[in-house]
């Protein structure tokens, strides 16, 4: 079996959507970015990417790359397990934690789960998301960002 683990930032502006797990959540605020900044499933895919010893997602998936301008980052996990398909690899399971002072995550955390355990082929129940605030502390604190950490576990087809 093989670990990986992931982390990923991006900026909160004005006049963006704010996607995170693949779902959309209603804010004044949304993430900066290239793709559609969905900064969870970019955690989880360099933790699956790490997990693989497939570097990382810049490696994969260029900010330069005009194919992933605003870019649901759901299809970059869908084309990530492609590359670990190649591999013979495949999730055992996912832990997220979204770092995020607001706006609340509980009401969002099930459909999250859902929607990247069906990217990565799993059960619900395989795949568990956290959110956490900073107690105020630093920019996540601030709401100039959210963060978040992602760990998998791999493990060879059958
Ligand atoms: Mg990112």
């Amino acid at each position: 079996m093989r670990v990986g683990f992931g982390f990923d930032v991006h900026r909160l502006v004005q006049g963006r959507k704010l996607i995170l797990g693949g779902v959309e959540i209603p804010y004044e605020y949304g993430l900066l970015g290239h793709s559609d900044a969905d900064v969870a499933t970019h955690a989880l895919i360099d933790a699956l990417l790490g997990a693989a010893g497939l570097g990382d997602i810049g490696e994969h998936f260029p900010d330069t790359d005009e194919r992933y301008r605003d870019v649901s980052s759901l299809e970059l996990l869908k084309e990530t397990m492609q590359l670990l398909k190649k591999e013979g690899l495949v999730p055992l399971n996912a832990d997220l934690t979204i770092v995020c002072e607001r706006p609340k995550l509980k009401p969002y955390k099930d459909q999250m789960r859902q929607r990247l355990a069906q990217a990565l082929g799993l059960s619900p129940f395989q795949v568990n998301i956290k959110a956490k605030t900073t107690e105020g502390l630093g920019f996540t604190g601030r709401q100039e960002g959210i963060a978040t950490y992602a760990v998998v576990l791999l493990d060879h087809a059958a």
